[in-house]
């Protein structure tokens, strides 16, 4: 859940999708923007129109709705002219911001925004919760399963791994000169 909605910084992304000139692509359910500070060559952020805090307000009246969102990411990737690089998406189980927003990333993590361990693990891990799982989730038990304060903690530290070979880096520096290497 987000860590709480009263911070003005964490009513950030609200702010972003109420300026149209921040606004990527739009419709009548879903606002795409830009990530002020992208962690990749690409970065976009789908949020719902409706007011939703977080995963964990999410409920199976939602399904249709995250299944949108998945779609908006696809369709944002292909009219932003796209399609040629690969992409990940999906939500971050302990979010920062404010309201739900889906990351749409694309994997070259090619950015000066990209600087620390937990900022890698948060795109690289479990931590990293992929829209169908997050809609199986509801499905099944109707609710997002999260995982817990420990289990994001330890997500977010786990030892560096490349996202593409079996490289171990020793260190952020070493980790952002190897990924070049797959760009
Ligand atoms: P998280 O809450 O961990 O899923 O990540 C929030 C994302 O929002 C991060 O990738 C930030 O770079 C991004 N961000 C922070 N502030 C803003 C803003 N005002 N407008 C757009 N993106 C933002
Ligand atoms: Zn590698």
């Amino acid at each position: 859940m987000a860590k709480s909605t009263n911070n003005s910084w964490q009513q950030g992304l609200v702010r972003t999708m109420k300026n149209p000139k921040a606004v990527v692509t739009s419709d009548d359910l879903v606002t795409v923007i830009n990530d002020l500070y992208p962690k990749a060559e690409v970065h976009f952020l789908v949020l719902p129109k409706e007011n939703i805090s977080s995963l964990t307000a999410l409920n199976q009246d939602h399904i249709d709705l995250l299944r949108h969102i998945e779609r908006a990411g696809q369709t944002v990737i292909k009219e932003e002219g796209h399609s040629h690089r690969k992409f990940k998406m999906g939500f971050h189980a302990d979010p920062n911001m404010y309201r739900l927003h889906m990351h749409v990333i694309s994997d070259d993590f090619n950015s000066t925004c990209l600087k620390h361990k937990k900022h890698w693990n948060s795109f690289t891990t479990d931590f990293f919760l992929k829209p169908e799982d997050v809609i199986e989730s509801l499905e099944t038990h109707g609710k997002v399963r999260i995982p817990s304060p420990a289990e994001c903690k330890a997500l977010l530290a786990t030892p560096l791994k490349c996202h593409k070979c079996d490289h171990r880096p020793r260190n952020m520096p070493d980790l952002k000169e190897h990924i070049l290497s797959h760009v």
